[in-house]
């Protein structure tokens, strides 16, 4: 358990060969309803990729109460099996953008393509980019993956990390804390049209707010890159 709600899950393929896909793109694993009606629903790769293939999928599950995958990944033992097809999506860094700062932002399990997405996060330094992760929970129970990106920001001086609590703050705040919703780090990080490219990850009311606040502030909708955590049925 990476939080009380939140499942870290490693997969293999069956026929042992290894998985290959972009940072920053999902799974979709498919199943049956109770009643026989297939159906299936999306998860994002957390591996730690470079866009070489990889042995072991990596997903963060949060759970849901009642709802259908959940149950079928909070039951599954070690070891157990489930149909799964991609990769898709296409919520990936660009080569092509030539931007001097990332605005990267998510709630909950939002922020699993920006940790596959690590290393290359690590070589934007090298063009001089800088990278701000604004990452919103509830509590510090629910931030995930909060030490790697911690660690990450300590070796990487042109990553900077914010941890933002909308219900109640970390029982030893950090200096890289905000009390409130990701806005709150957002307004602090005034973002540029002329500089920023912003990706949005999570609860889509959240995507939704940042994208109309970024959006507000000048950034060019090509440049607000968006990936809402709905069900598909
Ligand atoms: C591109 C993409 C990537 C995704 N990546 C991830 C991921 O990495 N990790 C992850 O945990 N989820 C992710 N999701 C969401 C995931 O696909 C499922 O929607 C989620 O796990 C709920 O599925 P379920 O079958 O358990 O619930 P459902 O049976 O679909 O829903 C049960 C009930 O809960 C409500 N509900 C559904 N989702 C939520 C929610 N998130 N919060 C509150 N209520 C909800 C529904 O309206 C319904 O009433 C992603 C979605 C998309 C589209």
């Amino acid at each position: 358990m990476l939080a009380p709600a939140v499942r870290h899950m490693a997969f293999e393929r069956a026929d042992g060969a290894p998985f290959a896909f972009v940072p920053g793109q999902f799974v979709q694993i498919h199943f049956n309803y109770a009643d026989g009606k297939p159906t299936k629903r999306s998860y994002s790769v957390a591996t730690i990729g470079d866009g070489s293939a990889v042995g072991r999928i990596e997903i963060a599950v949060s759970y849901v109460e009642g709802g259908a995958a959940t149950n079928l990944l909070a039951n599954l033992p070690d070891g157990g099996m489930v149909d799964a097809s991609g990769p898709y999506g296409r919520f990936c860094l660009d080569d092509k953008d030539a931007n001097r700062r990332y605005l990267l932002v998510a709630t909950g399990t939002g922020v699993t393509p920006y940790r596959a997405m690590l290393p290359q996060l690590d070589k934007l330094g090298a063009r001089g980019a800088e990278v701000a992760l604004v990452y919103g929970a509830r509590n510090e129970t629910e931030l995930l993956y909060s030490e790697e990106f911690e660690a990450f920001a300590k070796k990487n001086p042109h990553f900077h990390f914010y941890a933002c609590f909308s219900r109640a703050p970390r029982s030893q705040p950090r200096a890289h804390d905000r009390n409130g919703r990701v806005h709150v780090a957002l307004d602090e990080l005034k973002p540029d049209a002329t500089h920023d490219i912003a990706y949005l990850c999570g609860n889509p009311d959240m995507v939704d707010q940042a994208f109309a606040m970024l959006k507000e502030a000048g950034l060019p909708v090509p440049h607000i890159r968006r990936e809402k955590y709905v069900s598909s049925r």
